[in-house]
């Protein structure tokens, strides 16, 4: 793996020692979870789960799930994607070695998933053994005209909870598994993706908490977890006090949050925002870099908010600003906890968060002290 040596080294441990913010990564296949340690990664701050099931035979599964029409379907699916889950954790649960393992339930925007073109759309009804015509009805019967707003995140998990039961069994089961072989407590911390209201955050956590408990009979062995809510929509921002009631921690998702602050799709924003950057309308581009004004004026909030119900929750930031110097500046001043952000971008992290906390301090010597 690739790793830090000689002088940077060295300089990355004077950093170290001057933030106070912790840097994670985001990774799902174990040779990401790999870079970002040799990196000096302090855990994985976002697994998003739906990446693992991209490639290969994998997006086979979540087709199968996606397009099944009863639950049965879906739960034949799930249980070939059980043990898949389980070995991935597994693995990322053993490379991290203690670290903390932030793992999103399923949050793919449907499309990504369904076939396209003549050949996947002939391989999907072979392998689903169903007619093509009627594999095309039930493809056109999940199109969503924004799927980005639409069935994906928290909405899918409260639509199929056995996605959850399955998806929380191969959380639990791994790390049982990890930490028989560790002899040491695997704490898994299951985020739940475009959260708005406090009751999803109920629904899910109490099917969580029931296959905790099962599992926990079933092995005979305890284990401790979190589970958080991302804060990547603008309603999530506002109420995050009451979300703080039923959350253990919060990340915020930089991605959705522009989006929907802005009303600007991530997806097909280029053309257009790169004409605001020439003619001035805007500094940088706000997908890249925060824009304090709106979208970091709800984050400082939804952190100011949060704390007055749990003064000590933890709060993150995994959406693509969090390896970004200037956001993480901003970060360190509203009091956000820890980055997360690609692999290769940790060690860049891990000087601006220095560099920020520097400053930081700096600015409260230079400010004159209350005189009494
Ligand atoms: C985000 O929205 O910022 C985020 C981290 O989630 P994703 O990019 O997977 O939507
Ligand atoms: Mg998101």
């Amino acid at each position: 793996p690739p790793g830090l040596s000689g002088d940077f080294a060295s300089l990355m441990d004077f950093a170290d020692a001057a933030r106070r913010m912790r840097v994670r990564t985001n990774a799902e296949t174990p040779s990401e979870a790999r870079a970002a340690r040799a990196f000096g990664a302090e855990g994985i701050g976002l697994c998003r789960t739906e990446h693992m099931f991209f490639d290969g035979n994998r997006i086979q599964v979540m087709r199968e799930m996606i397009l099944a029409t009863d639950e049965a379907g879906r739960r034949a699916a799930l249980d070939r994607l059980l043990p898949m889950q389980r070995s991935d954790f597994v693995e990322l649960f053993e490379i991290m070695a203690g670290q903390p393992v932030t793992i999103r339930l399923l949050d793919p925007p449907l499309h990504e998933f369904l076939p396209k073109g003549e050949g996947e759309i002939e391989d999907t009804a072979r392998q689903l053994g169903i007619d093509r015509a009627v594999l095309c009805q039930r493809i056109i019967a999940l199109k969503e005209m924004n799927p980005m707003l639409g069935h994906r995140g928290v909405r899918l998990a409260i639509s199929y909870p056995e996605i959850v039961e399955t998806q929380a069994r191969a959380i639990f089961e791994a790390a049982i598994e990890a930490g028989a072989r560790a002899g040491a407590a695997v704490v898994p911390e299951i985020l739940l993706p475009l959260v708005s209201l406090r009751k999803e955050v109920d629904f899910v956590r109490k099917r969580i908490d029931q296959v905790a408990a099962t599992v926990m009979a079933e092995r005979g062995w305890k284990v401790d977890y979190l589970v958080g809510t991302m804060i990547e929509l603008p309603r999530a921002a506002v109420q995050a006090d009451t979300l703080a009631e039923a959350a253990d921690f919060m990340s915020v998702g930089t991605n959705d949050l522009t989006q929907t602050v802005f009303g600007i799709s991530r997806d097909d924003s280029a053309n257009f925002l790169a004409t605001y950057e020439r003619q001035g309308i805007l500094g940088r581009d706000p997908f890249q870099s925060v824009d304090v004004e709106g979208v970091g004026e709800l984050i400082a909030l939804a952190v100011e908010k949060a704390r007055r119900t749990r003064p000590s929750i933890a709060m993150g930031v995994c959406g693509e600003q969090g390896g970004d110097p200037a956001s993480i500046d901003f970060f360190e001043r509203v009091g956000i906890d820890y980055v997360s952000c690609s692999p290769f971008r940790v060690p860049i992290a891990r000087l601006a968060a220095a560099q920020s906390a520097i400053r930081a301090a700096r600015l409260a010597q230079s400010r004159p002290r209350p005189r009494g």
